[in-house]
């Protein structure tokens, strides 16, 4: 494999996760992986499930840290420091706060609650058309990211198409140019990295979900420097899944490097 960093991966600090760390370090040593980040679920105050999706920061990364010296005694591998923040306009004030005091390579901003629901579950389709559906996250995750601030990549800004029930199961840059322009616009001033989730394109069902290479010509039409890509892996199988195949289609979209973080600070490879 080539050197590949996975920006995005759970461990057994996710409560929907198979994989341990230790799962996750294995499977780095085994595949050759150049890097990976531990990114966790913090969603605080999800609608369904309150308190399902919060996990010690300290105990995390301790975890990290012993299976680092166990696993790649001798280095070899870049494992880094990571969470995964689930925002809603609501929870923004409690993120800050218990993420306070903690240092983290990189943090990762994603949207899986809109309006009190979780697209996963499908209630939140109902009574709109695609348009309106995915308009709404778009804006919401420009909205929430822009008054967080603290973070260094969007995760999966097309989450909502994944379970979506339309025909369009696409989030193409023609259909939404206006909020996706002021999402990447925003993203490229601020020096924030777009994630390539590849997990959105590993949906087999009906439509198999197709990554608008538009939208990433825009990005770096508007100035847009930093892509990375996760696999949002919660078993280790998934690790740095569709990386060769997606990493193309970066360089044809003119990113000839991608990114990963490192003390909060991006890393261009
Ligand atoms: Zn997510
Ligand atoms: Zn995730």
């Amino acid at each position: 494999m080539s050197f590949f960093v996975d920006t995005h991966t759970h461990s057994q600090f996710s409560p929907d996760s198979k994989a341990t760390v230790r799962d996750l370090l294995l499977q780095a040593k085994r595949t050759g992986a150049g890097g990976i980040c531990i990114t966790d679920h913090l969603d605080l105050d999800a609608p369904r499930n309150p308190g399902l999706f919060e996990f010690s920061i300290e105990d995390q990364q301790k975890e990290i840290e012993r299976q680092i010296l166990e696993v790649f005694p001798d280095g070899g591998c870049k494992v880094l420091k990571g969470i995964e923040i689930g925002l809603t306009p609501e929870n923004m004030e409690h993120s800050r706060e218990y993420v306070a005091g903690h240092s983290f390579d990189q943090i990762i901003a994603s949207i899986h609650f809109v309006d009190g629901e979780d697209p996963y579950y499908g209630n939140y389709y109902e009574g709109k058309d695609f348009r309106q559906a995915y308009s709404r996250v778009l804006q919401l995750v420009y909205e929430t990211a822009k008054a967080f601030s603290d973070f260094d990549i969007i995760g999966h800004f097309d989450y909502v198409a994944r379970y979506a029930p339309y025909e369009v199961r696409d989030i193409r840059w023609k259909d939404f140019p206006d909020e996706m322009d002021t999402l990447l616009r925003f993203l490229a001033e601020e020096g924030k990295a777009l994630e390539i989730n590849t997990k959105t394109y590993d949906f087999h069902g009906d439509h198999l979900q197709v990554l608008d290479e538009n939208i990433l010509r825009r990005f770096r039409e508007l100035g847009g420097e930093f892509v990375t890509l996760g696999s949002d892996s919660h078993d280790s199988g998934r690790l740095c899944d569709k990386f060769e195949k997606f990493s193309q289609i970066c360089r044809r979209c003119g990113f000839a490097r991608l990114t990963y973080f490192e003390n909060r600070s991006p890393v261009l490879y």
